[in-house]
């Protein structure tokens, strides 16, 4: 039998992904868990190949402790990975994700975690994950306690939500935050992802109302500096404590509905938190950045008119060029070629970003991705762009498509990932 969520006949079923709209609503279990431990075997095989220590063999500025917000799906996972397989960190993990049920299915983050909680404990590393409101004062309270009956303090703290609404904790107050652009009328082209149909002009909604002070609430920087605020007040933050939130930039093309438009306005507030929350932790000698990555195919992106088009034209340009990279390689590169270099410098940019999004930036590989993107029509869609690959990506983030999972044996039970 093949099911989508859940199987009507006593537990068992072959579990196909359900697409809607460039929304996967299902996700498989064995497919989840098994991409988690192919980013961890990744991950480790770095270690090997680069030599990278952990602080137990003697490497001093590898992280010891890590709290990673945002932890069960794409950047926030890599960087968990990351922290606690190459860089041998202990790992707390927040992140708000449905659970399953043996009948019901739960959302990928879900059994991302759980897979990375069982192979974190196979390796001997310590891991907690609370499946919380990250902006919620009671998370940050239990995230403190747990830390303390640890006895240690975090060394790092990646920033790494992704959420349409946040809770804000004084006035209870609900906020939304939207995708829309500012002052200018914006068309593009759309791709469906499954069918690999384009969609010319999607018009973009223009911002009105509240949309940008209500985006610049939910994706800017005051929670950052609220658990600053709070991690600091708890006496919970190490010497020399790094912490780095995730923004994005993009190409000219995407400018106005991504950099100009309302989220960019919250990427700007959150670069501007990241100067506040670096001076509140000059007192621990350590330091706040805004680490600026590659567009890629995640839960959040997938669903942003043209931005689909755009990955597809400039995956294929990096593939051919040898500088693609997915989430698991661009963390490992902010890792150990940004926060922890040989001499302890971390690079930045003239505004103090870091910049991991510099390959897919660079002029030679926009110039092709410029030549590419208005020649592209239904009829040349998938020889012009890596339609093959953003569809793998897509389907992976939800467990489908995964190498070395095999997808004729039922699942008998929904919240069991081996
Ligand atoms: P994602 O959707 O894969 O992950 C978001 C995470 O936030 C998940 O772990 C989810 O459970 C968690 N989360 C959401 N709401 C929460 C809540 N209320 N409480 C606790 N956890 C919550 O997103 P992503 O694409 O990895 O994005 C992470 C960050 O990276 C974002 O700031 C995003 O803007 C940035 N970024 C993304 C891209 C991209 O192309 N995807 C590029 C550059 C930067």
């Amino acid at each position: 039998m093949i099911f989508g969520l859940q199987s009507q006949e006593k537990n068992m079923a072959v579990i196909k992904p359900m697409v809607r709209s460039n929304i996967c609503i299902n996700a498989h279990p064995i497919g989840c868990a098994k991409d988690t431990q192919n980013q961890i075997d990744w991950v480790l095989a770095q270690k090997a190949k680069k030599g990278i220590k952990t602080a137990k063999e003697g490497n001093e500025k590898a992280p010891k402790t890590a709290l990673v917000l945002g932890c069960s799906t794409g950047y926030g996972l890599a960087s968990r990975i990351t922290a606690a397989f190459e860089y041998g960190a202990d790992t707390i993990g927040v992140s708000f994700e449905k659970d399953a049920t043996e009948t019901k299915g739960g959302t990928p983050g879900w059994y991302n975690n759980k897979a990375f909680d069982k192979f974190a404990a196979q390796a001997g590393l310590k891991s907690t994950t609370f499946n919380m409101d990250a902006y919620s004062d009671e998370c940050r309270q239990a995230v403190i306690d747990e830390i303390k009956k640890w006895g240690v303090k975090f060394d790092l703290v990646i920033y790494s939500l992704a959420s349409p609404v946040r809770t804000d904790p004084d006035t209870k107050v609900m906020y939304r935050s939207v995708l829309k652009v500012i002052g200018q009328e914006y068309k593009g082209p759309a791709l469906d992802i499954m069918n690999g149909t384009l969609m010319p002009d999607v018009v973009a909604p223009l911002a009105e109302g509240d949309d940008i002070a209500n985006t610049v609430k939910v994706m800017g920087g005051e929670d950052w500096e609220r658990w600053f605020k709070y991690l600091l007040d708890a006496d919970v933050i190490a010497e020399g404590c790094k912490t780095v939130a995730y923004s994005y930039i993009g190409p000219k093309l995407s400018h106005a509905i991504y950099r100009d438009g309302t989220i960019g306005m919250a990427k700007k507030d959150l670069e501007a938190r990241a100067k506040v929350i670096d001076s509140m932790l000059k007192k621990v000698n350590g330091s706040a950045y805004v680490s600026v990555n590659k567009g890629l195919i995640t839960r959040s992106s997938s669903v942003i008119p043209v931005i689909g088009v755009y990955l597809g034209c400039l995956f294929k340009v990096q593939k051919a060029e040898g500088t693609h990279e997915g989430c698991k390689e661009q963390i490992e590169r902010l890792f150990t070629e940004r926060l922890y270099t040989a001499d302890g410098k971390v690079p930045v940019d003239e505004e103090g970003r870091i910049r991991i999004d510099d390959w897919e930036l660079r002029p030679e590989t926009q110039a092709k991705v410029d030549k590419v993107m208005p020649n592209i029509t239904q009829d040349n869609i998938a020889e012009m762009i890596d339609l093959e690959g953003v569809r793998k990506d897509f389907l992976n983030i939800n467990g489908f498509d995964v190498d070395g999972v095999d997808y004729s044996k039922e699942v008998t039970d929904m919240s069991a990932i081996d």
